[in-house]
């Protein structure tokens, strides 16, 4: 472990357990987060991130939860392209845009860096059989990561998945159970396993480290615009473990001084037919209701119920950000004008981020001089069955 590492916290109650052990949620049922002792990280940093280490996520290996002589279970997850897009900021009447192109990851999407973390820890800990409930891109990455570390994986999906998704999950050696649902049916099915087959549970937030290996976006970021952050970022929402992770990565840098008290406007994203942090935020609750016959293709996004809602909402309000539903045919449209005018492949999800960053123009909410980053979570290629003319 990490000799920074003190303690896990429960987000919700604040009570504090060790993270020298499996663990999933406190026993309150809500996720846990990793502190560290940011003091003795910031003695030991005096310059920030060392420029000679390798740009993968474990650059900032003394903010994630593995120590020095751990093996970490990597196949070079982060260090992804911050893409300066004058063309699409030209044609939008913006001052300065960026896509964060996180299909350039492993496994062609950010789950990547979650898993990476995720089976780092769960190895060591004594975990020998991973399961998970994916919506898509999660199963794929835990097939990956699990194949490297020699753990069995067995990941739920509902049977209408992208089949790239499957055929990935599959080839990488995991045992697919294909569901018929949703991920939150998957997620039932997982904790029946973990209950029947002792399986240790990956699912989102519902373990500590994956939101640690989604945290270094926001690491990752800050260091690429030489420790500033955006006025702006638009991120594509399902369970929220990006923004969420983000948010604690700000919180940490500034903490160390790498970075000064100023935060970006959060936009969260979602799918027109499964928006339930668009109507809890717009209907001003503290967590969500279900959204019930969720139906989007952007996989990533169908999510009726996520455990982090509460975290997701916090950010929304406390960062003055805003929360905005697109359907599908603008997804895919936004999709491939990112496509014609910056040359990236994107996901139906980043997709989504320019649809949203459209309407926000169109209302006011962003202005001309705004630097806005959007988040492209995957790639286009493993959707190309929604591409096809
Ligand atoms: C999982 C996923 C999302 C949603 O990410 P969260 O951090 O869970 O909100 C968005 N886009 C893609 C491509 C995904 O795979």
């Amino acid at each position: 472990m990490n000799p920074f590492v003190l303690h896990l916290e429960c987000s919700a109650c604040a009570k504090i357990h060790s993270p020298r052990q499996l663990i999933n949620l406190c026993p309150c049922e809500n996720p846990l987060l990793v502190r560290y002792d940011l003091s003795a990280v910031k003695a030991s940093l005096p310059h920030k991130v060392q420029g000679n280490r390798p740009h993968t996520m474990w650059r900032y290996r003394e903010l994630l939860p593995p120590g020095n002589s751990q093996t970490t279970i990597s196949l070079g997850e982060g260090g992804t392209p911050l893409v300066d897009a004058g063309r699409l900021a030209a044609s939008l009447g913006l001052s300065r845009l960026w896509i964060k192109d996180e299909g350039a990851n492993p496994t062609g999407s950010f789950k990547a860096r979650g898993l990476s973390a995720a089976v780092t820890m769960a190895k060591p800990l004594g975990a020998e059989r991973l399961a998970v409930p994916s919506a898509g891109n999660a199963g794929g990455a835990l097939a990956a990561y699990a194949a490297q570390a020699g753990l069995q994986a067995h990941v739920f999906m509902p049977r209408d998945v992208p089949p790239a998704n499957r055929i990935e999950c599959e080839t990488l050696g995991a045992q697919v159970h294909l569901v018929d649902g949703l991920i939150t049916d998957c997620g039932r099915l997982v904790a029946q396993g973990v209950k029947v087959n002792g399986w240790f549970d990956v699912a989102t937030l519902k373990e500590p480290y994956r939101i640690e290996g989604k945290k270094t976006l926001g690491l990752e970021l800050a260091e690429q615009l030489q420790w500033r952050l955006p006025d702006v970022i638009i991120y594509p929402t399902g369970g929220g473990t990006g923004l969420v992770g983000m948010w604690k990565a700000f919180d940490e840098m500034r903490q160390l001084g790498w970075i000064d008290s100023r935060r970006p406007k959060m936009v969260s994203v979602q799918a027109a037919g499964c928006a339930p942090v668009v109507r809890a935020f717009e209907q001003g609750k503290p967590r969500c209701e279900p959204w019930s016959a969720a139906a989007t293709r952007a996989a990533g996004l169908r999510v009726p119920r996520a455990i982090g809602d509460f975290l997701i909402l916090e950010i929304l309000r406390q960062s003055g950000g805003a929360a905005v539903a697109v359907t599908d045919e603008e997804m895919l449209a936004e999709a491939r004008a990112m496509g014609r005018l910056e040359g990236l492949f994107v996901c139906p999800e980043g997709g989504a981020t320019l649809a949203a960053l459209k309407k926000l123009i169109r209302s006011g909410y962003v202005r001309p001089s705004d630097e806005v980053v959007l988040f492209n979570t995957g790639s286009g290629l493993k959707y190309l069955h929604l591409f096809e003319a």
